[in-house]
């Protein structure tokens, strides 16, 4: 989608620290990184939102899940433990618009939320 910043990622037009890809999804460093471990897990498909899949777009969840899952394992941080967060729409803090799951490690993270 033109004009997404993480379909740019995805297609290598703008930069990224990408620290595992596969033929479905990328896995990066945010920019911003909100604990000692922060990466986005994206689909290479353009997806607005999770509350915008379509019943048969859903496999690209399980994707994602299994993704940070490696990732936490190849990062060494999947013992310690880890949180992977979906930020829906406004009320869920979205920003972009262009779905995205949260995977932060590296320190013992405060529940619940603000
Ligand atoms: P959201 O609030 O939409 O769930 O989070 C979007 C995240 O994307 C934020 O944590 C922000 O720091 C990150 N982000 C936004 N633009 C870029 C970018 O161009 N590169 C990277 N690596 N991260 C970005
Ligand atoms: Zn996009």
């Amino acid at each position: 989608m033109s004009g997404c910043i993480f379909c740019k990622i995805a297609s290598k037009v703008v930069n990224a620290d990408i620290v595992y890809e596969n033929q479905h999804l990328v896995v990066f460093k945010d920019l911003k990184p909100a604990a000692p471990v922060h990466l986005l897990l994206i689909p290479k498909k353009h997806y607005s939102s999770l509350q915008d899949l379509e019943e048969e777009d859903f496999a690209i969840a399980g994707r994602i899940n299994a993704a940070a899952v490696r990732v936490a394992r190849d990062m060494g941080f999947a013992e310690n433990g880890f949180r992977l967060v979906c930020n829906c729409g406004w009320d869920g803090g979205q920003v972009v618009n262009h779905l995205h799951y949260h995977l932060l490690a590296g320190r013992e993270l405060q529940w619940p939320p603000g």
